[in-house]
């Protein structure tokens, strides 16, 4: 398998010169996109693992990013903002962040989170149309398969 290819969606660079050198200490593979068009792109086009979104981008709002790729992936999305808002925080996890670092942050949280959600995403639960996932379940369509954490449970076609 190859290395987890993560999308850096980031218009600062001095931001993005912090990121990318921790994720090339974890040999992760990376594409990066400037703004929020370029970021929808990318992710269509690359497939990546995990994306890094940035919520000031120069030409629409991260959220609006995410709203728009929601609706035909379940990719995992860390929302990176220096807003520290608790609502807009809310607002990134209702709209299906899957976590939230607040700028500044050090490389080694930044590598934590990353972690954490490859853990979580694994290899059979990565982000194929087949799937639906809310928060800690995941649904497989064409096996019925509901997972929750360790859990798995099989639904009949109904359910
Ligand atoms: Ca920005």
């Amino acid at each position: 398998m190859s290395n987890p290819m993560i999308l850096v969606v980031e218009d600062d660079s001095t931001v993005q010169n912090l990121i990318v050198p921790a994720l090339e200490t974890q040999e992760y593979r990376y594409c990066t996109a400037q703004d929020g068009t370029q970021a929808i792109l990318e992710a269509a086009t690359q497939r990546p693992d995990i994306m890094l979104l940035d919520l000031g981008l120069p030409d629409m709002d991260g959220i609006e990013v995410l709203k728009s790729v929601r609706k035909w992936s379940s990719l995992p999305v860390v929302v990176v903002s220096a807003r520290s808002h608790e609502q807009d925080k809310v607002s990134a996890l209702d709209l299906g962040a899957d976590d939230y670092l607040t700028k500044p942050f050090e490389p080694e949280e930044l590598l934590a989170c990353i972690r954490s959600l490859l853990r979580r995403s694994g290899e059979e639960v990565s982000a194929d149309a087949g799937e639906t996932v809310f928060g800690d379940l995941t649904l497989r369509q064409s096996t019925f398969l509901l997972r929750c954490g360790e859990r798995e449970v099989r639904l009949s076609q109904r359910e």
